[in-house]
């Protein structure tokens, strides 16, 4: 029996790829880093291909290399975020990944097809524009790129900063394709689109300004298995450090989900499990296995019943703000533990 069930679907990825591509009306090459933001990355590359998808970003040169060797003989450019980290030539050469060259000692270090990434206000990675003019001269930059800093909030006059910064590097560099959006850029407008967007998260089903968006359809489904239900007395206390005490006579469900599994350790006390129709509280601290949560007045709760900690009920968004995270990090925090289930009906 499985009692902890995490379920992808490949068809709601495949419908977020589409909403993202459309809206932006230009090519969009998937940022599957991380193991495909935890839902997985090859699986997701495999999908994204057959919907049209013919490159992609990753952060790592092993990331890189896992995606070419699941694509096989597909010709799919894979855009490697780290760039030629040193000593990594041949291997970027043996993989055909194509490095985002972020400071000018990576532009020594490479010498073929590659992106300029342009810092135009997030001093995370990339060339200032002065450094980028030196760059002007090579033939083979092939696409020109910045990020966001703060695409998650379509208001915020940071955006428009970074766009106009962007267009003036971008236009010394007339022959490179540009990119500049992630999911959060796409739904700013087509100004930010350029010739490719590239997005993450909501392929993976978090909304595009961290919070639940009814354009992106839910792809993870974490659900665990209830394996007690206790009657707890008005008064008595719940799990490590007694951090939970009945305020009245409970029922309440123990299930076999815990932050070993990626439910945060900080889910409670904000956090909530949907059961039966309703979200139910967490009751107590989440444990490495278990979670305790209220299900007083559920006619349905028995052991080896599911309850759902993540899905179309509970969006990640909402559960990652109820635990003081973001949806970035709680789906890339999802375990191995649990039993993982694609789902497709194509
Ligand atoms: C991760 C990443 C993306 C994708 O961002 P989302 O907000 O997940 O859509 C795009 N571009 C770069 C450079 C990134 O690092």
């Amino acid at each position: 029996m499985t009692v902890t069930r995490l379920t992808l679907d490949l068809d709601a990825l495949a419908r977020n790829f589409a909403v993202l591509r459309d809206t932006a009306g230009v090519e969009a090459a998937p940022a599957i880093k991380a193991d495909g933001y935890g839902i997985g990355a090859l699986e997701a590359a495999l999908r994204l291909w057959d919907e049209g998808a013919r490159s992609f970003h990753v952060a790592r040169l092993t990331e890189g290399e896992a995606v070419r060797a699941a694509l096989g003989d597909r010709q799919a450019t894979i855009y490697l975020l780290d760039g030629p980290t040193p000593g990594s030539q041949a291997r970027l050469r043996a993989a055909d990944l194509t490095p985002v060259i972020n400071s000018l000692d990576q532009a020594a270090a490479w010498d073929g097809p590659a992106v300029l990434h342009i810092d135009t206000g997030m001093n995370r990675l990339g060339l200032t524009a002065a450094e980028a003019a030196t760059l002007v001269d090579r033939p083979d930059v092939v696409l020109v790129m910045s990020h966001l800093a703060c695409a998650g909030q379509p208001g915020h006059p940071m955006n428009a900063l970074q766009l106009d910064r962007f267009r003036a590097v971008r236009a010394l560099f007339p022959h490179a394709r540009a990119s500049l959006a992630s999911s959060g850029g796409i739904f700013l407008g087509r100004d930010y689109a350029f010739d490719q967007v590239r997005p993450g998260i909501s392929l993976f089903g978090g909304g595009p300004h961290d919070r639940p968006d009814a354009r992106i359809t839910t792809v993870a489904t974490l659900e665990a298995a209830i394996l007690q239900v206790r009657h707890v007395p008005a008064g008595e206390t719940i799990g490590y450090a007694r951090a939970f005490t009945a305020e009245r006579d409970l029922t309440v469900g123990i299930l076999a989900a815990g932050y070993a599994d990626g439910v945060p350790w900080s889910a409670h006390p904000g956090g909530s499990v949907w059961f039966e129709g309703a979200l139910r509280r967490m009751v107590g601290r989440v444990s490495m296995d278990m979670i305790a949560v209220d299900l007083t007045g559920c006619a349905a709760a028995r052991p080896g019943e599911m309850v759902e900690l993540l899905g179309a009920n509970l969006p990640v968004d909402d559960a990652a703000r109820a635990a003081g995270t973001t949806a970035y990090e709680l789906l890339t925090r999802l375990s191995s533990r649990a039993e993982r289930r694609f789902v497709s009906r194509t």
